[in-house]
């Protein structure tokens, strides 16, 4: 295993690859339609990382430490043959996890099955709110809550375990939906994690009013549950876990904003073009595609990778309280979207 490091010593470990920037939703808090319409110009697809590209990354960044890679976006399932995908990436040495980021609209049940049997190991699906207008709403093209819930179904029936539900939380948007998606998702070992809502990217033009926190959701949860934190499953886990002391299972809650995890970030991100960003708050990226196609070869690509990583300094998250104090909300500072470099 690598020992490459970081300025504040920590380790290469997961990489997040973005497959695409387009989506079929539009998400208010991700893709508002205002700036993701008709007029939005989306990657034209000889800019993606094709297949070869991906793999090639993914298996230099293994040599580097990788062992974990989340499939992300964008919508990760609008990518035709991503199942070819999947087995490449799963045939790479020491990458032993191999999981995909979606809103589960083409979750099929053949399609479930077709990731399973290629090698992803686990899925996170996204949904915001049980109630159906509601979560309607919130990704505004209409799409039924009962269908993402059938998505869910047919991962766990392809064995995708653990399946987790991804549920982000606004004031004033879904905060009343705590309880039920927590009630619909006891006892069925789906794995709720609620997310608060964070300042990612400039379009949402996100308030620190509108931030829900986890002590927030912790209390909301209390009023009908008993809960007790359980310690972490392992180092630099994102999620602080809960457990129902009745048995009904775990619940996790993302505390990005109130509680940062920068001291634990393993995570690197690719951009769906090959740019490579250490920190989900990044204004840019660095290119590895440039490199690649214009023939570098592994050695180089490889060291263009480490001195990123080993320069790296990112902790945006614990330093939000001082900027944001001198920054409006909602002004972005041209940060990159979350659509663009995956959640
Ligand atoms: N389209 C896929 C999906 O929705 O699962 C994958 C990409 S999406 C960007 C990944 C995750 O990021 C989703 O669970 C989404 O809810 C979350 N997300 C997007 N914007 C966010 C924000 N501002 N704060 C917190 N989570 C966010
Ligand atoms: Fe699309 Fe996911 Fe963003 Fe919603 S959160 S707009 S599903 S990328
Ligand atoms: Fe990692 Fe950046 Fe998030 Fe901190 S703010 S946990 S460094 S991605």
């Amino acid at each position: 295993m690598s020992t490459l490091t970081d300025t504040r010593n920590r380790p290469l470990r997961d990489l997040r690859i973005s497959l695409t920037d387009r989506c079929n939703f539009r998400c208010t808090y991700c893709m508002p339609r205002e700036l993701f319409g008709a007029e939005h110009l989306f990657l034209p697809k000889r800019e993606l990382l094709d297949f070869d590209e991906i793999e090639r990354i993914a298996r230099i960044a293994a040599r580097l430490g990788v062992t974990k890679l989340r499939l992300t976006g964008g919508e990760p399932l609008l990518r035709r043959d991503l199942d070819v995908l999947v087995a490449r990436l799963a045939a790479i040495d020491d990458i032993h996890d191999i999981c995909l980021t979606t809103n589960g609209s083409l979750l099929t049940a053949k399609r479930a099955l077709q990731l399973k049997t290629a090698g992803v190991n686990r899925v996170t699906l996204s949904l915001d709110a049980l109630d159906d207008e509601r979560f309607k709403a919130i990704n505004d093209v209409g799409f039924s809550a009962s269908k993402v819930r059938e998505a869910v179904d047919n991962a766990v029936a392809a064995g995708l375990a653990p399946v987790k539900i991804n549920c982000v939380i606004q004031r004033g948007v879904n905060a009343d939906q705590i309880l039920p998606m927590a009630a619909a998702f006891r006892h069925t070992g789906v794995v709720l994690r609620f997310i608060e809502y964070m300042d990612v990217g400039a379009s949402n033009g996100w308030r620190m009013d509108d931030v829900v926190t986890a002590r927030e959701i912790v209390d909301t949860l209390r009023t009908r549950y008993a809960i007790t934190r359980a310690p972490a499953a392992q180092p630099g886990e994102t999620a602080n876990r809960w457990h129902y002391d009745d048995g009904a299972g775990e619940i996790g809650i993302i505390a990005s904003v109130s509680q940062p995890f920068c001291g634990g970030c393993t995570r690197a991100r690719l951009s769906a073009i090959g740019e490579l960003y250490t920190c989900l708050f990044g204004v840019h990226g660095r290119d590895l595609r440039g490199p690649m196609r214009s023939g570098a070869n592994d050695a180089e690509i490889a060291a263009l990778l480490a001195g990123i990583w080993r320069a790296r300094e990112d902790r945006y998250s614990e330093q939000r309280g001082e900027q944001t104090a001198g920054r409006r909300d909602g002004d972005g500072d041209g940060r990159v979207e979350m659509s663009y470099i995956g959640g």
